[in-house]
Formats: structure tokens, sequence, C-alpha cells
């Protein structure tokens, strides 16, 4: 069964986003307990139902790339402090639904910018490119195809919307203004794409494209710079097959566009209260598990009794 609502009655809720919810830690006012519930949202929408097991492989993915990009990416801080439910201040009960798909997170001051790096011209860049020739406002050579490889990945922030709105793409030369310095634009800049760069090779080694993803940044009182949020989840990125991956082509995916096709068709897309059925949940349940075993190694229901 899917959770789209945890009760945690012990804990005091500070935030909810459209999958994620944020609980204080008693005692502790430094670290928050960054829980992801089975939600499925699409085209910043939220659908009814969830997809059972989504929150722990969102969880544990997110993980895996902290501890992988901590070694890959030097000097690089992020929020991630550890997987472990925290001892004495939730019950049994809590603990048990807590589990796996909870992490103790450093507790920061968000950015206001969707920091979206991308590897391969598809989506919205492809929509922008086919009428101006331009992703995000910045020139990108003629003559490119669907689904085709930028000469190198490219910085394409977005503005970071209040629940409800929709994120619009700006130009990386503007992020700044949503910033509000031009130092702490050029560092998201810099780390967006020395951490795509990391991953797009680790994931390729292990036969995944990451087409696009997008990151979060935050900043502690002294100013310094961390990743946040999920990272290089199938919720935050586009993951391709590697080995039938074609130029041209529409690519096939391990993560949300499936989803995404399935609203455009059933002329759902932008609906509330959509119900996604069951096979169509269950399909997206194998491509999201299908993912975290070809990027950790590890087979989900392995890594989930540990
Ligand atoms: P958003 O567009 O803000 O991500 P969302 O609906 O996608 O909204 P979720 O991803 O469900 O939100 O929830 C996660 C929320 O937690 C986000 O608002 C994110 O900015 C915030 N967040 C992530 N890491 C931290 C952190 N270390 N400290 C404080 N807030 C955080
Ligand atoms: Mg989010």
């Amino acid at each position: 069964m899917a959770v789209t609502q945890l009760s945690l009655p012990s804990l005091d809720r500070i935030a909810s986003g459209k999958v994620r919810d944020l609980f204080a830690l008693p005692n502790d006012p430094d670290r928050l307990l960054f829980v992801a519930s089975d939600r499925l949202s699409a085209f910043d929408v939220v659908m009814k139902n969830g997809i059972p097991n989504k929150g722990a492989i969102l969880t544990l993915t997110s993980a895996h790339w902290f501890r992988v990009l901590a070694e890959r990416v030097p000097g690089l801080r992020t929020h991630f402090i550890s997987l472990d439910v925290p001892a004495g201040v939730v019950t049994a009960d809590e603990a048990a639904a807590l589990r796996n798909r909870t992490m103790q997170v450093r507790r920061l001051q968000v950015l206001k910018i969707e920091a979206i790096v991308r590897g391969y011209l598809t989506g919205s860049a492809w929509k922008e490119y086919q009428a101006k020739g331009t992703v995000h406002g910045l020139a990108m050579p003629a003559g490119m195809r669907l689904s085709q490889k930028f000469p190198e990945a490219i910085y394409t922030p977005s503005t970071k919307a209040d629940l409800g709105a929709h994120d619009e793409n700006i130009h990386p030369d503007d992020a700044w203004k949503e910033l509000g310095d031009k130092e702490t634009a050029r560092q998201v800049q810099e780390l967006s794409l020395k951490i795509y760069n990391a991953a797009a090779s680790y994931a390729e080694e292990r036969g995944i494209i990451i087409a696009d993803t997008k990151f979060e940044f935050a900043k502690d009182a002294e100013g310094n710079i961390y990743l946040v949020d999920e990272v290089l989840t199938p919720d935050s990125s586009r993951f391709w097959p590697k080995e039938s991956y074609e130029v041209g082509k529409e690519a096939d995916s391990f993560d949300k566009q499936f989803i995404r096709n399935w609203l455009i068709r059933e002329g759902l897309k932008g609906k509330e209260d959509v119900v996604v059925p069951d096979d169509i949940c269950a399909v997206t349940e194998e491509r999201y598990k299908d993912a975290f075993c070809k990027l950790t190694g590890k087979k989900f229901e392995d890594a989930i009794a540990n």
C-alpha cells in the first residue's frame, strides 16, 4: 500500500511539500527529519494515490548519491546526516513507519532557485529550442535533434514557485536576481555543473544516462553552500537506459515521464484529484526500483532489509 500521509503525532511538522514533510527534532534545533511519502506529483499537481515504496526508493537513492558525491566532488557540503530514525523521540509504530523513508538532515536556509542541469535536449528545453533555437535563452548549436547530447552540460535554472504555482525557466545570468547576489549565483552554477558531471559519469558506467536533473541548495549561518533536498532520483531527474538511447527519438525512461505521458494521453495533465490506475502505478514502481538497482548495484528488497 502506498502511504500518502504519515501520522507522526510525536513530532512537530514544520513544512509539507508535494512529496515530503519536514519535522523538527526535539532537543536538536540544527537538524530536521526529512520524510518522503509515497505521494506522486506530476506537472506540479499531486495525484490522489501514491506509488508503493516510492518514499523509500527516493530516500535510499538520495542517500546513495550523497555518499558517492562526497567522494567524487571534493569539498562538497551536503545536508545529509544519517538514515537513522532518531532514537527516543518517536513511538515504535512511528519508527516503523519512518524506516527507510527518512533522513536526518542539517536544517538550513534553502535558496530560491531550482538549479537545473541539462546534458541532453528534451522536455521544455526541446520545445524552446524548436521555437527559438535557444535553451533558457542560451544560444545552442543549429540543427540539434530531440534527445541529442549538448556539447557540454548546461546550467538552466528556474524560479522556485510557491506551492500551487509553476516554476519559470530563466537565463543563468538572471539567477542572481532570485538569489540576491552574484557570488552565490556563481557558486551555485559551478557546484551544479560539477555535481552533474560527476553523477553523469557515475551513472553512465552503470547503464543510465542522466538527461537532466534538478538540485536544490541552501546556506548555513556562515554563508556556506550545501546541496540539500533529494538528489538525482527518478523524481528530480530524467534517467534514460543507455542501451536503448537514440538521437532523434523520445527516450524510454526510468522516471516520471511514463506517468506524464499517461496523463497527457488521458487528457488529465494538470488536473486535480487524479487517481492513477494500479497497472500504471505498478509499472512506475518497477521503473523506480530498476533505476535504484542499476545505480546502487543493490536490489531494492535487499536494501530495505538492512
Ligand atoms: P519545492 O518546489 O520547494 O521542492 P516541493 O513540493 O517539491 O516543493 P518537497 O520536495 O515535497 O517540496 O519537500 C521538500 C521541501 O524541503 C522543499 O521545499 C525543500 O526546499 C525543503 N528542504 C530541503 N532540504 C532542506 C533543508 N536541509 N533544510 C530546510 N528545508 C529543506
Ligand atoms: Mg521538491
